[in-house]
């Protein structure tokens, strides 16, 4: 390739940067085509409640069924969505899906309205949209599910943009009865002022912290102050990315009850998770 230098000449591309540009352009209209022929899942990962030892509710975790590739998870596609914008669409889409998801669940009576909820993940960008309150409403009224089964999980990112539109946003989908979690919480830098000024109901400790922390003292102590951090602020908690019994038996110790991890189960099918929510959560992992 040609590369030109200086102000104001135009540089050319090398050959490895084509394909580099080719292959995401690929991938776009791709994913673009996915939306198209509904090519997009929702994986269905349980939360369980050590007091209880029952399943309180799941994360729903997209994937993306290619026809030639087969199953992904959205490690390999979740940043092209956000750059195109596409996010816009697969996240109303999401939306919808978990809705019907709870519908049929509470249909089949496999939950009781008031004993589960189902969170989903909303990109900052799907958060910022005009009519996202809106949004939210129309799903759960059209899919006629109590509103108390849904969770919407943000992260601590969503402040970085205009946090009193944030925090306004947040209150009128509170009055309709939505609860929020931070996700990945511990791993961005949200000062405890803000923390406050946010209507939260729950904190997901960061799976970094949790991998760590019967390893790393560091870890282990940070574990310990969003523990007592989300106690004084009179929060959920929920540990994400639990894998072993020993920090399961480190988690319990310090008092968090609420697990979500490998050690428990992964991100499943509908149909697999329908099954786990009729038998006993296995406390051996
Ligand atoms: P997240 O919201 O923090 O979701 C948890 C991720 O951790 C999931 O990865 C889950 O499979 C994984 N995980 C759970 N337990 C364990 C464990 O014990 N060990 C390990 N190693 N991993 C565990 P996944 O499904 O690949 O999702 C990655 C990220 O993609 C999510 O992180 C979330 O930020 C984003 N994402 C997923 N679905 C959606 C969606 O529908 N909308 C948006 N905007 N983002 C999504
Ligand atoms: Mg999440
Ligand atoms: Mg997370
Ligand atoms: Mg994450």
């Amino acid at each position: 390739g040609v590369k030109a230098s200086g102000r104001n000449s135009i540089a050319f591309f090398e050959p490895q940067m084509q394909v580099v540009v080719s292959q995401r352009l690929q991938l776009e209209a791709e994913l673009r085509q996915a939306l198209l022929e509904g090519e997009f899942r929702l994986h269905y990962q349980p939360q369980v409640d050590a007091r209880t030892q029952r399943i309180t509710g799941a994360e729903a975790l997209l994937r993306w069924q290619h026809s030639e590739t087969g199953l992904t998870g959205p490690g390999t596609f979740m940043h092209v969505l956000e750059e195109s914008g596409m996010i816009l669409e697969a996240g109303h889409w999401v939306l919808h899906e978990a809705c019907s998801f709870v519908a049929r669940l509470l249909d089949r009576e496999l939950i009781a309205a008031d004993q589960f909820s189902l969170s989903i993940n909303i990109s900052p960008r799907q958060f910022r949209q005009a009519n996202f309150v809106a949004q939210v409403g129309a799903a759960i009224a059209q899919h006629q599910i109590p509103v108390q089964c849904l969770k919407l999980e943000i992260t601590e990112s969503i402040m970085i943009h205009n946090i009193s539109d944030t925090v306004e946003k947040m209150n009128e989908l509170r009055d309709m009865g939505i609860r929020f979690a931070i996700d990945d919480f511990g791993t961005g830098y949200s000062s405890l002022s803000y923390l406050k000024r946010l209507p939260v109901d729950l904190l997901k400790i960061d799976q970094s912290f949790i991998n760590d922390c019967t390893r790393d003292s560091n870890d282990a102590e940070i574990v310990r102050a969003i523990i007592v951090m989300a106690r004084s602020l009179n929060m959920e908690l929920i540990a994400e990315g639990v894998e072993t019994a020993e920090q399961l038996a480190f988690l319990q110790q310090q008092e968090c009850h609420t697990y979500q991890g490998f050690y428990f189960s992964r991100a499943v099918r509908e149909e697999a998770f329908c099954a786990l929510l009729g038998s006993p959560v296995n406390w051996a992992g």
